[in-house]
């Protein structure tokens, strides 16, 4: 991956599709920030924007209200996460039934981690959806929804093999699934060998990459450690000594993810999740670098052609 193995082609952007991933904002200025990131993005026309849910419902209303504020406020279409942790599936279903009564008919479909932190020992509720594909099927039986859900490149921190780790995602498509997206990764390689694993279980929903741009390296090493996503040596390296040195660090990690994704590109991915940590610059140079723009730019180019 740390080798360039793509060529130049251009217009590659008519044939990719891409979506953004935020979480919801906790203060004023955050929200500002949000905002000032949906308006930049939104004229990429993603596929979809998806807003993350707190395990244990703890940014319910704080979700509720920005997807409800997206859909008013915007030509986008937003997909609620929902996690099942730490709730009952009256819980679950009440909320399902609140985020259908805004209009929402797409979500993303997650467990969600433990209280006691990502990575740590997780026990169902006793009176809940005891997982993801158990959340799936609650949410089928409310309704015709678009329904994503997790899928790990590198296994779950929790899955003791990729058999285990494959017949989970297996049954959260068959009970309603549509799309996985994957957790992030930097290994391209292991991306490949997982979607080709999970070809030969017979499950066919597409298997977006989740990228996620490195914004701080310090804080992407320490997550990936808990959530069970390798970095690389050569990523480490590149990062090296730019803590301190922000305007590097950013020009490095576009390069980092432009690569990514160009690679991937390369071996036939033609749809991407990005994890935006609701921050515009660098999600929007990679899709500008692989071809997407906002429509006037682009109207305005095949004008001048
Ligand atoms: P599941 O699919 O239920 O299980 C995950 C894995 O655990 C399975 O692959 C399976 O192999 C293993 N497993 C589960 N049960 C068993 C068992 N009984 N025995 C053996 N193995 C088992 N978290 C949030 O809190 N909010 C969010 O908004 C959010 N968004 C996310 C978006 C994406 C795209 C991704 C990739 C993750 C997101 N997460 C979010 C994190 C997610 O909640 C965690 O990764 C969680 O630990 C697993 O959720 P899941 O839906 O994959 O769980």
């Amino acid at each position: 991956m740390s080798q360039f193995r793509f060529s130049h082609r251009p217009h590659i952007g008519d044939k990719i599709h891409v979506s953004f991933e935020f979480f919801p904002p906790k203060t004023d200025d955050m929200e500002r920030r949000l905002w000032d990131t949906v308006t930049k993005l939104q004229p990429l026309k993603p596929h979809f924007v998806s807003v993350t849910y707190g395990a244990g419902g703890s940014t319910r209303e704080r979700t509720a209200r920005t997807v409800r504020r997206i859909l008013q406020e915007t030509t986008l279409t937003p997909a609620a996460h929902l996690t099942c942790v730490g709730a009952t599936r009256d819980e679950v279903d009440q909320v399902i039934s609140e985020f259908k009564e805004i209009g929402i008919r797409n979500f993303v479909a997650l467990r969600g981690d433990p209280a006691t932190g990502v990575g740590t020992a997780y026990k169902p509720h006793p009176g809940g959806y005891a997982n993801g594909a158990e959340l799936v099927g609650a949410l089928t039986a409310h309704g015709d929804f678009d329904i994503s859900v997790a899928a790990y490149p590198e296994k779950h921190p929790q899955s003791p093999d990729f058999a285990t780790d494959i017949e989970m995602l297996k049954r959260k498509v068959d009970n309603g699934a549509t799309r996985a997206i994957t957790q992030f990764f930097f290994d391209n390689d292991a991306y490949e060998r997982y979607v080709e694993r999970v070809r030969r279980a017979g499950i066919y929903v597409p298997v977006v990459p989740g990228i996620q741009p490195v914004h701080n390296f310090s804080q992407v090493a320490n997550f990936a450690t808990r959530c069970g996503a390798l970095i690389p040596a050569w990523l480490a390296e590149r990062f090296e000594g730019l803590d301190k040195d922000p305007q590097t660090h950013a020009l490095v990690a576009a390069a980092v993810a432009a690569e990514q994704v160009l690679d991937l590109i390369e071996r036939g991915v033609s749809d991407f999740h990005f994890y935006t940590m609701n921050r515009a610059d660098l999600a929007f140079a990679i899709c500008h670098m692989i071809g997407i723009r906002a429509e006037q730019e682009s109207t305005a180019s095949s004008a001048a052609a």
